[in-house]
């Protein structure tokens, strides 16, 4: 049993198994320990709700490396371990079980849990959130015998769910209670698009629907009320509303947070040699015109993984990565460059009947940032608009006879 290594790494995911890789590969030669609290080596969450649900990917090929990997590297890796406290004076932490680990840095990856519902009915069976590999697993486990299935939420998990299970034959009905789907994350041309996509596939997809209960039979869920009074039939209901960043520890030690950590360009938090990267830390991001964010993406995870790594080792670094984020659909490849946030005016360059085209984000006449869906020449190129903040002319935009690239200045 070890007492203390030099970094202490929490979370074994994306960001977590990244600051690994990197702190090696930079010829960091002291002690790692990387702590997770499922019980799987890091493994690649976005094929959660798209390859592996649809069971066209083993778990083999959505592993971040190889087993044998770690060992060769000389990573402790400690899974199924669950961190509850740190004391950020002593610099140790403690598991669940009491017994603790000393570090000299320690770096937070927690990531989120998943937002559950917390109407009557919560409690009952057979309502599945979709973050691990043991939820995707839960749900697989079922599917032979199921015929509807209930998606709460219209956010890319949840439309990546309905795709698979779609296609597996499933009748499903998607509940989004705003008045479109993808709200937060993007324009209305493209929620339209996807909306219009998904009833193509014989998906129920609802907006405005939002629900109040979830109905049971002998302790299952069986179906999904809505504020209307109707109650739909599902033989399972999967929810997809977001997460909780998993911070707890951080934020009772001490550290500054609202909805996740607050760290700076440096991955630091408020607290002395405790950093935070990924999905649950709050950053200046310099897409988002300096305000602070907190963005869930596997980009995100491991270039903060990289900076966090590189400024330990005294490397003089900031976090000024461009933000970029897919999605799989059907046969749609959606990739999105930059950050839409605060836009002012939108461009659908292509026709979407084509399903080929990008919708360009415009703010006070500036590039910030492209949804391209089956369009990855204009998603290459739509990205250096963004970096070299270019205010090309819009109906150039909008023209696909004039390519991106000329428009860069
Ligand atoms: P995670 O990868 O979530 O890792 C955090 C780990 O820390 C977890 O294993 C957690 O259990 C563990 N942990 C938390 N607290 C503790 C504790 N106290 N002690 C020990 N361990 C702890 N992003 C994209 O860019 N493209 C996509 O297409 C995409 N699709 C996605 C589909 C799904 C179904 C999901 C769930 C996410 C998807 N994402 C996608 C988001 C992306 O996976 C996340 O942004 C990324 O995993 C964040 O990495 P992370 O290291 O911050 O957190």
């Amino acid at each position: 049993m070890i007492n203390a290594v030099d970094i202490a790494i929490v979370g074994a995911g994306h960001g977590g198994a990244q600051v690994a890789i990197m702190l090696r590969q930079q010829k960091f030669e002291g002690t790692i320990a990387l702590i997770g609290d499922e019980p799987e080596f890091p493994y690649e969450r976005p094929p959660l709700s798209k390859e592996y649900f649809a069971g066209d990917k083993p778990f083999e090929r959505i592993m971040i490396r190889p087993e044998k990997f770690w060992a060769e590297r000389d990573v402790k890796m400690m899974l199924g371990r669950h961190v509850s406290a740190i004391d950020a004076d002593a610099h140790q932490l403690r598991f669940s079980d009491g017994e603790t680990l000393g570090y000299g840095s320690l770096i937070w990856a927690g990531g989120g849990t998943p937002r559950m519902l917390n109407c009557p009915g919560h409690e009952l069976e057979g309502i599945h959130a979709v973050r691990t590999r043991a939820d995707t697993d839960a749900m697989m486990a079922k599917l032979d015998g199921i015929e509807r299935v209930a998606i709460i939420g219209g956010g890319y998990i949840g439309l990546e769910a309905a795709a698979v299970l779609t296609k597996l034959g499933k009748s499903v009905v998607l509940l989004e209670a705003l008045d479109r789907v993808l709200a937060r994350v993007a324009g209305a041309e493209l929620s339209e698009f996807y909306e219009a996509e998904h009833r193509a596939h014989g998906v129920d997809l609802r907006t405005g629907a939002v629900v109040t209960a979830i109905s049971g039979a002998d302790g299952k869920a069986s179906g999904v009320v809505l504020d209307t009074g109707e109650n739909i039939a599902a033989d399972m209901v999967i929810v997809g509303i977001g997460i909780e960043p998993a911070v707890a520890p951080l934020i009772t030690a001490g550290a500054e947070g609202e909805g996740g950590v607050l760290v700076d360009a440096q991955c630091r938090t408020t607290l002395a040699d405790i950093y935070a990267i990924g999905d649950c830390a709050v950053h200046p991001n310099p897409f988002a015109d300096g305000d602070t964010i907190r963005l869930e993406s596997v980009q995100n995870a491991n270039d903060q993984a990289t900076v966090a790594a590189k400024t330990i080792l005294g490397q003089d670094v900031s976090y000024d990565a461009v933000p970029w984020f897919w999605s799989n659909q059907y046969d749609l490849k959606l990739q999105t460059v930059g950050l839409s946030i605060g836009h002012d005016e939108t461009i659908v360059r292509g026709n979407p009947a084509d399903r080929s085209f990008s919708v360009i984000y415009l703010k006070a006449g500036r590039v910030i940032a492209l949804d391209c869906v089956n369009a990855t020449k204009d998603y290459v190129q739509g990205r250096k608009l963004i970096i070299g903040q270019c205010s090309p002319d819009p109906e150039k935009l909008a023209d696909t006879t004039i390519l991106l690239k000329e428009l860069v200045d």
